[in-house]
């Protein structure tokens, strides 16, 4: 489990640091962050995402795919269960969420029946992204169209994911899908 007070105060401490928190689009990308870092020395793919409603973040997840060993333990999956949760509804179209990598197609077709109405993402992945880099599941035809914008504090974000992969690859205790051969993340 997460320790919320943990979190709670490096997001406090993020922010009166942070000099790229210059609008509040990069204050709530600054905590999406916050979370990643924490997912990454928990030995996660640093992947954190909030979900903000009237100005307030009222859920806020990292990726548990390795310490849930559950392949749906994505970031935004678990930010979307906590946002419905709080608000005692499945629609979030007055949402809007934060995530610092851009979705892939499990998270962004949960994304579109959540109706979430603003995505938010920071590094694009032109591996799985699927608002855009390898598909862009948002402009399918939908009775819901979720707005997208990409590349918030991009260079942090992707900073954060390329340095885990690299490290991954030079630890050898480390054995996630070592059996996928299709793996491209390997
Ligand atoms: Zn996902």
């Amino acid at each position: 489990m997460i320790d919320v007070k943990w979190i709670l105060s490096e997001i406090m401490i993020t922010q009166s640091l942070g000099e790229e928190c210059n609008n509040e689009h990069n204050a709530f990308m600054e905590q999406a962050i916050v979370l990643a870092k924490k997912a990454a020395s928990l030995g996660e793919v640093p992947i954190g995402a909030v979900i903000v409603h009237n100005g307030l973040v009222i859920a806020q997840a990292i990726n548990t795919r390795e310490s849930q060993q559950d392949a749906t333990g994505h970031a935004e999956i678990a930010a979307i269960r906590q946002a419905c949760r709080t608000l005692g509804s499945w629609r979030l179209c007055e949402c809007d969420l934060y995530v610092t990598l851009e979705p892939c197609l499990m998270c962004s077709g949960a994304i579109i029946q959540a109706r979430v109405r603003h995505l938010y993402f920071g590094a694009y992945d032109p591996k799985s992204g699927m608002a855009g880099s390898v598909f862009d599941t948002f402009a399918l035809p939908s009775n819901h169209r979720v707005l997208v914008t990409g590349g918030i504090l991009e260079a942090c974000c992707g900073d954060l994911i390329r340095s885990f992969f690299i490290k991954r690859r030079n630890t050898l205790s480390f054995t996630d899908n070592t059996n996928c051969e299709n793996d491209k993340n390997k």
